[in-house]
């Protein structure tokens, strides 16, 4: 990565820059490093990588509550079948556990897709409002000057 002392940032022009993002090479300063937790990528790079972590979450989110409702909907037909037909006894409890096991498993990864999610849209909220902010403060200092 070169190095150029008078580099200045992209987003914050009166920063000196410390960085090029790894991913579009764009110049980035201390300020910016912070908040994307020295990820390596510019905040604009950070932006749209949080927004898809945001959109993978909330599409696994929904694949995993489908298949806790219809583990724990299947465990409850079983536990029924189970007292239904008697000969069954056995192998309905069987069936019950594994898919009531199925369907708490699937609400487990549900819950923590969920805490994902609501992490991911928090930051792409604050980084958002970052990127904001400094376009705002560019557009004061160009007015100025
Ligand atoms: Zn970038
Ligand atoms: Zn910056």
């Amino acid at each position: 990565m070169e190095e150029n002392k008078n580099a200045k940032c992209k987003l914050h022009k009166n920063n000196d820059a410390v960085a090029n993002c790894i991913k579009c090479g764009n110049t980035y300063c201390e300020v910016c490093r912070d908040l994307t937790g020295d990820s390596g990528f510019c905040l604009s790079c950070e932006i749209m990588r949080t927004n898809a972590k945001a959109r993978y979450t909330a599409e696994k989110m929904t694949t995993y509550l489908a298949n806790a409702l219809a583990g724990i909907i299947a465990a409850v037909l079983f536990w029924i079948a189970r007292f239904w037909f008697d000969e069954a006894g056995t192998l309905g409890t069987i069936a019950t556990i594994i898919t009531a096991v199925y369907g708490f498993a699937a609400a487990f990864f549900f819950a923590d897709a969920l805490v994902k999610n609501k992490k991911a849209k928090k930051t792409l909220k604050n980084l958002e409002q970052a990127l904001n902010s400094a376009a705002e403060n560019n557009d004061f200092t160009n007015d100025a000057s």
